[in-house]
């Protein structure tokens, strides 16, 4: 059995940016990944691939709490699901951090403080080009650096928005945007970003875990990557405090690979499921698991995307670049939190083609699109541990989840109507539900997180600050799963700084 250093499990915004802080130790690294490369190729940009085919997303399907089947939003491939996302990168607000009261319920402690984060969001947002403008989002924490790249540019149509919404008395910011502009390299053509979100990026300037971290990583001869190659399960020796064995299920073979340490970064769906099937006599409700929180407090945020269509046409090509955060924390009628507004992709004709003649009868297809203003709408939702991962007799996923905290999202949909009606918008609302494909909600796996909850009590989480397991001393989950809540903001920066903060934690201490 070939034995390593390390193994890291997934090449998702945790997996990845663990591998790049990791990789110039020269410890023999090796990094499992499931899926392949994307291929950079037309069908990237194209919607009826993307959205209407689901061409990239994972070919399984899952059940819901009722065990009806669902094709969940998400991504088996390197770069996991940043080869899709957005690249809106945002910090966790300090307050965060702390309890925050909602009206439907507590948001719990983190065991970190935002000061804790805060240096290694800095190392994340330079490692992933976040390009953005401090001192204008009213919620932002303290930070100590500038950003090391300067806002992106709004296009005309953005800026005029920006514009009538700051005459509203409101805080519109520059969205930061992790985009790999070429700044700092000579002869770099300029490249023009076009359809970020749900989207992969074939121009490759969208900074993705695979461009910004794993590619860059790779170049140590000590890391190597294998794709195709899907953790079955982890064996520990029999004491039960240590694992031995990474049984891995290669392009149809099984094979067998041992560690010092094992980084499981599977995302929070599929780690909480791995360490579930890694149930054995040692630890019978699934490795890792005495306190039982393994799958439960499944978040993914109260997420809605919502067209605008303005009296005047939108002819952006990317308009990501407008973020809103007033009413983050509730405003004069309403004194609990609301969440996070921004912008989204430019859509299209294709995108909308069932919603619109119901929603906005009359309107043809075109004219809605040439007028849209796009918008994605976040809010937290609270941990549950009835919201929770379990698995199937045949080993497949079922995702347990009753949607909560509602009322601020509702009143967040309010204020955006509100506003976009005072901006020349026409009363036409479109709920965008192709976003992230299929119009079933539970499908939008997107900002999955919470499910291995790290914390200072092992009675009621399953990992310690650095994101090792309480009870297995060789095990670390370094992904989404680690979240005690969801804060509103977008979750991967977090995930890359806390794989960062892990990082240097096992480089002092570990390694
Ligand atoms: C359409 C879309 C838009 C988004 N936009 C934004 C945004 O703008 N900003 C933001 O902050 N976040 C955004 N997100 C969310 C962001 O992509 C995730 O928060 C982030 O990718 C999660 O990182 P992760 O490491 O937890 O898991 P993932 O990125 O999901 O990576 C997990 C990896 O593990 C692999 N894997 C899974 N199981 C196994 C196994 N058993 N064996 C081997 N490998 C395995 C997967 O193939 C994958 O590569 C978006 C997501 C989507 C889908």
């Amino acid at each position: 059995m070939a034995h390593y250093d390390l193994i890291i499990i997934g090449t998702g915004a945790g997996g990845s940016t663990l591998a790049y802080k990791l990789a110039p130790t020269g410890k023999k690294i090796l990094v499992l990944e499931r899926g392949n490369y994307i291929p950079r190729e037309k069908d990237n940009w194209s919607t009826q691939a993307v959205f209407l085919d689901a061409k990239y997303k994972a070919k399984e399907n899952w059940l819901d709490k009722n065990g009806q089947s669902f094709h969940p939003g998400i991504h088996y491939c390197v770069g996991g699901n940043t080869k899709v996302y957005g690249a809106a990168l945002l910090r966790m607000r300090a307050e965060d951090f702390g309890e925050v009261e909602h009206y439907g319920g507590t948001s719990p402690a983190w065991p970190i403080s935002y000061e804790d984060l805060e240096p290694y969001y800095a190392e994340a947002e330079k490692l992933y080009y976040v390009h953005g403008e401090r001192g204008i989002d009213p919620t932002e924490p303290p930070a100590s650096t500038p950003y090391f790249y300067p806002p992106l540019k709004h296009e005309a149509r953005i800026k005029e928005l920006f514009d009538d919404i700051e005459q509203l008395g409101l805080k519109p910011f520059p969205l930061p945007i992790g985009a790999k502009l070429g700044e700092d390299e000579v002869g770099t053509a300029p490249p023009v970003l076009d359809r970020f979100d749900g989207f992969p990026d074939p121009s490759e300037t969208k900074a993705d875990a695979h461009v910004a971290a794993l590619r860059p990583a790779l170049h140590h001869e000590n890391l190597t990557l294998m794709t195709d190659s899907y953790v079955e399960r982890l064996i520990t020796e029999a004491s039960g405090k240590a694992i031995s064995e990474v049984v891995v299920n290669r392009s149809g073979n099984i094979e067998h690979y041992s560690a010092d340490l094992v980084v499981v970064a599977c995302g929070a769906i599929n780690s909480a499921a791995l360490l579930l099937r890694s149930q054995s006599e040692m630890h019978p409700n699934g490795l890792a698991n005495s306190s039982g929180v393994v799958g439960r407090h499944y978040m993914a945020h109260n997420n809605s995307a919502m067209v605008a269509i303005s009296r005047k046409p939108n002819h952006t090509l990317f308009g990501k670049t407008l973020g809103l955060n007033d009413f983050y924390f509730g405003s004069d009628d309403f004194e609990y939190p609301m969440g996070h507004i921004q912008m989204l992709g430019k859509s299209d004709p294709l995108m909308f083609r069932e919603d619109a003649p119901k929603l906005a009868p009359g309107l043809a297809l075109d004219y809605i699109a040439e007028h849209a203003l796009d918008f994605w709408m976040t809010s937290e939702d609270l941990p549950d541990p009835n919201n929770r991962v379990t698995l199937t007799e045949d080993g497949g996923i079922q995702l347990h989840y009753t949607e909560n905290n509602l009322e601020g999202h509702k009143r967040l949909q309010k204020k955006l109507r509100w506003i976009l009606e005072h901006v020349g918008c026409e009363k036409h609302w479109l709920p965008n539900n192709l976003y992230l494909g299929k119009k079933i909600p539970i499908a939008g796996t997107a900002h999955q997180c919470g499910t291995i909850r790290f914390g200072k009590d092992p009675a009621n989480s399953a990992l310690n600050e650095y994101c090792g397991a309480h009870e297995v001393s060789n095990l670390y989950v370094v992904d989404g799963s680690f979240f005690p809540s969801s804060s509103a903001v977008n979750p991967a920066l977090t995930i890359m700084a806390q794989a960062l903060r892990v990082g240097d934690y096992l480089i002092r201490e570990v390694l």
